[in-house]
């Protein structure tokens, strides 16, 4: 499965919907704005295994705060968040405090209509991000992945004690610090994506069947049989998508 994907933005978007299709790989595509919503939401309403999630990119904040009210007018419709979150990267640094008003009220508005599940961008931001989510979102109340989640091991922590998943993808593994910091996030939290195609394999975007590569890595880095890392996935986001369940309050 992936869990993070950027579909929308590939040239061959709508075959690769198919592709994810035809593969069997459960596919979770994000977007960056809620201007993206009614596209994705028509193309993977008619998929088994496809999904569209509702965005609002951290690094799209500074210029198109405004499609907050856009994307809570599609709330109603989308189980699925993403990707939202904070980066306080020099680049984006000047929207930091937007970034957080917006995504306090995107972790608000879930909290309120509840059962979603949300995929969180936190680049140098884990600590604010982690204090939003505390804040803001109450456990029974939405459920967050991790999305190449850098914070420190203590982070990671507390990111765990909020109830928090971890979406992995190969980039983090090829590192030392990435793969201490995914052995050490307890086994049932972990699940996979490519955030392609912001990710490269033999020199050409990673798609959504390259999750094979990030299972045989996770594989090695955990000691245990892709076999048994395929089945832990599966079971993770079965209790993942378990959060649906809730209730709206
Ligand atoms: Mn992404």
């Amino acid at each position: 499965m992936d869990l993070h994907c950027h579909l929308d933005l590939y040239p061959d978007y709508p075959a690769l919907v198919l592709e994810c299709e035809r593969l069997n790989v459960w596919t979770l595509g994000v977007t960056t704005t809620p201007q993206a919503w009614p596209r994705n939401r028509d193309l993977a309403d008619a998929t088994k295994h496809v999904r569209a999630a509702l965005g609002l990119h951290p690094q799209l904040v500074g210029e198109r705060q405004h499609e907050l009210r856009l994307w809570e007018r599609y709330l109603p419709e989308a189980r699925y968040i993403g990707e939202v979150g904070l980066d306080a990267s020099p680049k984006y640094y000047a929207s930091f405090e937007a970034q957080k008003a917006v995504f306090r009220s995107v972790l608000q508005a879930c909290a309120a209509v509840g059962g979603r599940v949300i995929t969180v961008h936190s680049v140098r931001s884990a600590q604010a991000t982690l204090d939003l989510i505390e804040e803001e979102l109450p456990a029974d109340r939405g459920r967050v992945v991790m999305h190449w989640f850098s914070g420190s091991r203590s982070e990671a922590d507390r990111a765990v004690a909020l109830g928090c998943f971890f979406s992995v993808n190969t980039v983090m593994l090829d590192g030392e610090r990435g793969r201490r910091l995914v052995s050490a996030i307890p086994r049932d939290r972990i699940l996979t994506e490519t955030d392609g195609p912001f990710t490269a394999i033999e020199q050409r975007a990673a798609r959504p069947g390259d999750v094979a590569n990030t299972v045989a890595t996770l594989s090695r880095v955990l000691g245990a049989s892709s076999d048994d890392v395929r089945a832990m996935i599966q079971e993770n986001l079965r209790r993942l998508l378990a959060v649906s369940d809730a209730r709206p309050r």
